[in-house]
């Protein structure tokens, strides 16, 4: 079967995100942080084949890391500046629908003005872990001279594509990617080509018909905390008009020990049960599975399944 398929090529983005604080207290985050950088940094500069890493769209991981690493403030230039870590636009990302507009408007500003001086902002808007989107945010992005977005939650089922256009209600619009399976997607990657092209497959027999673009040259797998793989598919953009928000849900259930991450599962909007469950459902504990399908059912946070018997 894969002999019939079109060459296809996949970018892997390694990366991380970086929650401040959530189930631990901020300094113990910010101790990780620590570890992540020292290990990342010099591992960039003793590779040069480790050629790109994206620090989560938010300049403030790199204020809470050199508060406590000055001396690392040229290094981090340098590897911004040479465009091997993408840093900024934003100073952190916010809820959209709990600040108010100028905190989004001035949350890009210092963000860009913060990375600038450590190198240089990244040109995208990266959004990759709101329940949603304001309406404006295409606006706001353009008006900062930022012509793409990467969302992930709130995207509707309308968009049956990753590459969409988002538009703005003044017509403002930019070339929005929607984080296929979320911003780490690319979790877990296997480290054999032949692994690799299964799972990128896998992918395409996902509800994802419009994969159509080549995987033909080798794939080095670089070390990450996370990865997303991110398809690049400008062709066959859709278009979409406005908010984009959350409606269907995510179910939050507890964690499972202190210290540890909560379970969080993410229903795109107009999905059914069993896409879902399709979805995430082998990486439950049968127990998780239990409380999951409650928790929606009760939450009525997926559409109704309809039987046909
Ligand atoms: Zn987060």
């Amino acid at each position: 079967m894969l002999s019939q398929v079109t060459p296809r090529s996949v970018a892997i983005v390694p990366h991380t995100h970086w929650d401040r604080e959530w189930y631990e207290p901020f300094q113990v985050f910010r101790i990780r942080l620590v570890q992540l950088l020292d290990e990342l940094l010099p591992m960039l500069d003793r590779d040069l084949s480790y050629s790109r890493f994206l620090l989560d769209g938010q300049t403030v991981v790199l204020d809470d890391y050199l508060e406590i690493r000055p001396e690392q403030a040229d290094a981090i230039t340098r590897l911004v500046a040479s465009g091997r870590v993408s840093i900024g636009p934003w100073k952190c990302l916010m809820d959209e629908f709990m600040v108010s507009g100028e905190t989004i408007v001035r949350n890009l500003q210092a963000g860009m003005l913060r990375a600038s001086e450590l190198g240089g902002a990244m040109p995208v808007g990266y959004l990759p872990d709101m329940f949603g989107h304001i309406a404006q945010m295409p606006q706001l992005l353009r008006l900062a001279a930022i012509e793409h977005a990467v969302v992930w939650r709130g995207v509707p089922a309308a968009i049956d594509q990753t590459a969409f256009w988002w538009r703005a209600p003044d017509g403002s619009t930019v070339r929005a990617e929607y984080l296929y399976g979320s911003y780490s997607n690319g979790r877990d990657l296997p480290q054999d080509a032949k692994g690799l092209v299964l799972r990128a497959v896998d992918y395409e027999q996902e509800p994802v018909r419009w994969l159509e673009v080549i995987l033909n040259q080798p794939v080095t797998f670089f070390r990450s905390e996370t990865a997303s793989v991110v398809i690049n598919d400008a062709t066959k953009a859709v278009s979409w008009t406005g908010e984009v928000r959350l409606r269907a849900g995510s179910v939050i259930l507890p964690a499972p020990a202190p210290g540890t991450r909560p379970g969080l599962f993410h229903a795109k909007e107009g999905q059914t049960l069993s896409e879902f469950m399709d979805r995430v459902g082998p990486a439950l504990t049968d127990q998780q599975l239990v409380d999951v399908v409650k928790a929606l059912h009760a939450a009525g946070l997926v559409k109704a399944e309809v039987k046909s018997h």
